[in-house]
């Protein structure tokens, strides 16, 4: 008779054996990053990999470019666990000062070319998924239910008018059957080295893209009163952001951007409409639909202050990362055992989104975050860089970095979370609704 404890150490023989290919993976992964919607190559590899470790089905081209594997254990259980990493990149040109960081240009990306990176650490995710997939296929025979292993495509948002993605995953069937009874991941970032961060709550925000054309009457930069000059709605919208956050309560957590605006002109040319693209931010849905109301007057009222007319669109919004109480208490003991009770840390909610969300809201689940990098937690739980260390680098820059120490951690964290599902010793049940 196979006990929990025997799986246990099962897992941690076998998660030492495969710690080189783990590293070698991850920095293979590294090396060829692709951007949101165009994974070709990182889905070969892990789909290459899956069949190999003997997965009874890999499904490809799921929403786009993702790959679903699906293990069937070899005793009985209804159980599924899924595990879920994401694979794409950014358009950051890499500054990490790795051996294997990224010469990466991608020439055909809509409004590129642009050089890509994983700044997100993508590149953690998918080695840890696919290692945790070798040491389950390796544990198969004694695994009492079915593990899915879900590679997403787009998790940064595909290019505009696309729909790659999270979305596009659960639309598309591919999750229908074996229906997951728990979703769970761990996104990498810079907390402390092997540290598991968690929030219960909204852990990370909700998100939308807002597109805003403001359309004037083109005319020579020098005759004015011939046309409808789109730049002073246009500067008007972005000033008027910061006061849209005093529309919402002091203690609400939102944040809006305009990150990019696009012209069509000249600087002699009075433009005929100008497109502003951003993100808005909002830990509940109610905010968010507030934040969006009080964007859409303010564009269109400036516009109409200035002869012109705004069009707003808000795209690929993704609600926010909740977990429960409920969740996080019946993993606590597993995380515990696997990283030791005192590197289980509370942190505070990130205003970061990630379209994972859709999954923990339609199974059920938890996604958390693993350090990685040289900082600690000061008694507030303020994160700062340790002495003589690679420093706090965010997600996103292009100096991010993750220290390889971290990444059989959180294989062991995703064997251990899968094992112990299947077993019944976590249990959780999807959202009413
Ligand atoms: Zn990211
Ligand atoms: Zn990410």
């Amino acid at each position: 008779m196979t006990t929990p404890e025997d799986l246990y150490a099962t897992i941690d023989r076998l998660v030492e054996q495969h710690a080189p290919a783990l590293i070698a993976l991850r920095r293979r992964v590294h090396e060829h990053p692709e951007l949101s919607g165009r994974e070709v190559r990182t889905a070969q590899v892990v789909a290459d990999q899956l069949r190999a470790i003997g997965f009874d089905e890999v499904r490809i081209g799921v929403g786009g470019h993702g790959v679903v594997g699906v293990l069937r254990g070899g005793r009985p259980g209804d159980r599924v666990i899924a595990l879920r990493a994401d694979m794409d990149g950014l358009p950051v040109r890499e500054a990490s000062g790795e051996a294997f960081a990224s010469q990466v240009v991608d020439a055909e990306y809509p409004g590129g070319p642009f050089p890509v990176a994983h700044a997100c650490g993508h590149d953690c995710h998918v080695a840890a998924v696919l290692t945790t997939a070798s040491v389950l296929g390796a544990m198969r025979a004694d695994l009492p239910g079915t593990v899915v292993c879900i590679f997403q495509s787009a998790e940064e948002g595909p290019p505009i008018g696309e729909t790659d993605g999270a979305r596009a995953m659960l639309d598309s069937g591919a999750l229908d059957d074996p229906r997951p009874t728990m979703a769970f991941g761990l996104h990498v970032g810079p907390f402390p080295t092997g540290t598991v961060a968690y929030h219960v709550g909204e852990a990370y925000a909700g998100s939308a893209l807002v597109r805003i054309r403001v359309e004037g009457v083109q005319t020579h930069g020098s005759t004015p009163w011939l046309g409808a000059d789109p730049m002073p709605a246009v500067g008007q919208i972005i000033s008027g952001v910061g006061q849209l956050y005093r529309q919402v309560p002091a203690d609400h957590r939102v944040s809006a951007t305009i990150g990019h605006i696009e012209d069509v002109g000249r600087f002699n040319i009075i433009p005929g409409h100008v497109t502003l693209y951003g993100t808005l931010r909002a830990a509940t849905d109610a905010d968010m639909d507030d934040l969006q109301a009080g964007f859409r007057r303010l564009a269109e009222g400036s516009a109409e202050a200035f002869g012109c007319r705004a069009t707003v669109d808000f795209l690929q919004r993704v609600p926010p990362v909740r977990n429960t109480q409920a969740w996080m208490d019946a993993a606590m003991p597993t995380l515990q055992r696997v990283v030791g009770a005192r590197h289980v840390v509370e942190a505070p909610p990130l205003m970061g989104y990630d379209d994972v969300s859709l999954f923990v809201e339609a199974f059920g689940g938890l996604y958390l975050n693993l350090g990685v990098q040289d900082t600690r937690l000061d008694p507030v739980r303020v994160l700062a860089p340790i002495e003589g260390g690679r420093g706090l680098v965010q997600n996103h820059h292009p100096g991010f970095y993750a220290n390889e120490a971290a990444l059989p951690v959180s294989v062991r964290i995703h064997a251990n979370i899968a094992v112990d599902h299947l077993l019944g010793l976590i249990e959780v049940s999807p959202p009413a609704g």
